[in-house]
Formats: structure tokens, C-alpha cells, sequence
């Protein structure tokens, strides 16, 4: 079996406004970088291109005025959602065809057909809300993967890990009350960045308490903090939840040299947490894995991110990008603090 790489040219003909850094460019110096491993030609990994997700599918997680004014706004040629959110013509087609082809990675991954996969698409979705389109985000992919788990494959336990810089509001709004979603945030205190949520308290409601888990992290945080927030929480609430398939929003503007936000992971702490989810799948869940872009504004590390999460999921060598960036103490001693936290917030729920 092989990884799939899900990918369709439609999603290079979705822009934004001229000079906006969620741009095509992100995806063709990704497919640069994989195309350089020999990874594709040496048929370990399979370039999948997806078709639209059915509206029905789409109809779960967003409402119908919200997708028919997406259509109208993509028909006469584009049209703004808020003020650096905005449709082209094609918009409306490549938000369809992201959702449909975390469909079809997952439907892929199910049938056994591949072992796991990266769906390489614009727009991302992890901002998208029910009823709007927010922070570059149109149609949530990763949930409306989740919602077809559970209806089509009747799964029990999916597990989200979001590791984009910035909070997935969306993704936690659809799942907040559910119990078979567990949606874990890795991202900067929502204090300090866009979209201004994702506090360690939101922790989901009714059925769905305790299913929620928002990681803050302070302005500065790098491998070092994410390395122990996965061994003291991702991967122990991971352990209990013994989830039946992993997905993965994969934002690379965590990185320190991202132009948008104030992370410092490097190009091998983002490398060492696929590698530990990576793990995780093998362990819990026989493989089943899906990683899905969100963000990522500096296109160099775009494309090495996207080499190295390649690399992973074939299982071969990962290739090592020369960077180096050290947190403070301070930003260790704040994530230490927010862990001891979490254990106090979650620790009812979850075995800590
Ligand atoms: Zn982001």
C-alpha cells in the first residue's frame, strides 16, 4: 500500500485578493519538493485527484444560504466574506473539491486501497464556520472527513490533532457537543493571534465534555513546549480515546521564520510531531492517518514541511533542513505552567 498525495490543478485557480499570502504559490512549491524526493516515480506515494464533495455531505457541517451564497458570489465572478476572506470564479469549485478530497482520502484509507494520506488543497477549512466563510477558510475539509467517518464508516472515535498556528474555530464549533470527535488544538494563545479563540476552559459540552482540548501556547513556543505537550497531554488523551482514525490539520506557520505568526518550531520539531502521530496511528488506530493543509505563509517552509510530512508517511529517510531556533526559558516555564493546568481541567476526563 501506498500514501496518497490528493490533488487537483483547480486548487491553484482559487485566489484571493492580489499580493495575499494564502496563495497558490504555497501548493506548487510543495509539488516541487515532493516531486524532488522520487518518491512519486518510485510508486511509494499515488497523486489522487479528487471530484466534488456531494452537497449533501457538505449540507452537515455548513448551512445551505451559507453554500448557495458562496455558488452566487463564485458565478459572477467573486465576491468578499469579510476583509481578507474573498471568492474568484473559481472559489465555489475548489472549496468543493478540498472537501471532496478528504472524502476521498479517508474513503481510500477505509476501502485499504492506501495506507494514509496528504490532501494538498486550497482553500483550507479549519476556520470555516457553519454559516461563514472566515480567515481564508470556505468549506471545513478535515470535518466534513470526520462527519463521513462517522455516518458512511459508522466510526465511534475520530481524533482531530490541529497543529496549525492558529486556532481551528471552526472544527471545534462542529464537534463541541459530540463525544465521537475528539478535537486536540496545538496553536498561539488566542490572545496574542487571529482568529482570537482556543482557550485551555473551552473543553466542549454535554456528551461532548472533556472532548475539546485547546494547547494555548505562549508566543515564542517551539519544539521544546510541543514536545511536552504531546508527552504530557496529546499523547496520553490520545491513549485513552484509542481513536479508530487520526486526522491531522497540518499548518506550517508555526514554523519561527512564518511571516504571519509567533511560533519557533523548526523544520524538525513540525517533522517529530508527524512522526509521533504517525506512531500514534500505527498504534491505536492500524494506520489510518489523513493530514490535511491548513496554513503555512513562508513558501520555503511550505514546501520542506510538505517534503518532510511526505517522507513520513512513505517511511522513508526524512530529508534534514539545516534551521535552528532555541525557545526561552520563559516560554518552557509558561508551557509547563499551561500543562499543569490542562491536568486540572481534563484530568476528570482523561487519564493524565
Ligand atoms: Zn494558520
Amino acid at each position: 500500500m501506498t500514501t496518497d498525495l490528493i490533488y487537483h490543478e483547480t486548487f491553484t485557480k482559487h485566489m484571493l485578493s492580489p499580493g495575499h499570502p494564502e496563495s497558490p504559490k504555497r501548493l506548487k512549491v510543495a509539488l516541487e519538493r515532493i516531486g524532488s524526493t522520487g518518491l512519486v516515480e518510485g510508486s511509494k506515494v499515488t497523486i489522487v485527484k479528487p471530484e466534488k464533495a456531494n452537497l449533501s455531505e457538505v449540507r452537515a457541517l455548513h448551512g445551505d444560504d451559507y453554500i448557495q451564497e458562496l455558488h452566487a458570489k463564485s458565478e459572477k465572478g467573486g465576491g468578499s466574506f469579510t476583509m481578507d476572506t474573498s471568492a474568484n470564479r473559481y472559489t465555489y469549485d475548489a472549496a468543493l473539491l478540498a472537501a471532496g478530497g478528504g472524502i476521498l482520502a479517508v474513503d481510500r484509507i477505509q476501502d485499504g486501497v492506501s495506507e494514509n494520506a496528504y490532501v494538498l488543497c486550497r482553500p483550507p477549512g479549519h476556520h470555516a464556520e457553519h454559516s461563514r466563510a472566515f480567515g481564508f477558510c470556505f468549506i471545513n475539509n478535515i470535518a466534513v472527513a470526520a462527519q463521513h467517518l462517522i455516518e458512511k464508516w459508522n466510526l465511534e472515535r475520530v481524533l482531530i490533532v490541529d497543529y496549525d498556528a492558529h486556532h481551528g474555530n471552526g472544527t471545534q464549533s462542529a464537534f463541541y457537543s459530540s463525544n465521537r470527535v475528539l478535537y486536540i488544538g496545538l496553536h498561539q494563545d488566542g490572545r496574542t493571534l487571529f482568529p482570537g479563540s482556543g482557550f485551555p476552559n473551552e473543553i466542549g459540552s454535554g456528551k461532548g465534555e472533556g472532548y475539546n482540548v485547546n494547547l494555548a501556547m505562549h508566543p515564542g513556543a517551539g519544539d521544546r513546549s510541543y514536545e511536552m505537550a504531546f508527552q504530557r497531554v496529546v499523547e496520553p488523551i490520545a491513549a485513552s480515546f484509542n481513536p479508530e482514525f487520526i486526522l491531522v490539520s497540518v499548518g506550517f506557520d508555526g514554523h519561527f521564520n512564518d511571516p504571519l505568526t509567533s511560533l519557533g518550531l523548526t523544520t524538525s520539531g513540525l517533522s517529530t510531531m508527524n512522526a509521533k502521530l504517525h506512531a500514534m496511528a500505527r498504534k491505536h488506530s492500524s494506520g489510518r492517518l489523513a493530514f490535511f493543509l491548513e496554513g503555512g505563509y513562508n513558501l520555503d517552509i511550505v514546501g520542506r514541511g510538505s517534503q518532510n510530512l511526505v517522507e513520513q508517511l512513505a517511511g522513508v529517510q526524512i530529508t534534514h533542513f539545516e534551521d535552528s531556533h532555541m525557545e526561552s526559558e520563559n516560554c518552557t516555564v509558561y508551557t509547563k505552567v499551561l500543562l499543569d493546568g490542562m491536568n486540572g481541567m481534563l484530568g476528570g476526563v482523561w487519564k493524565l
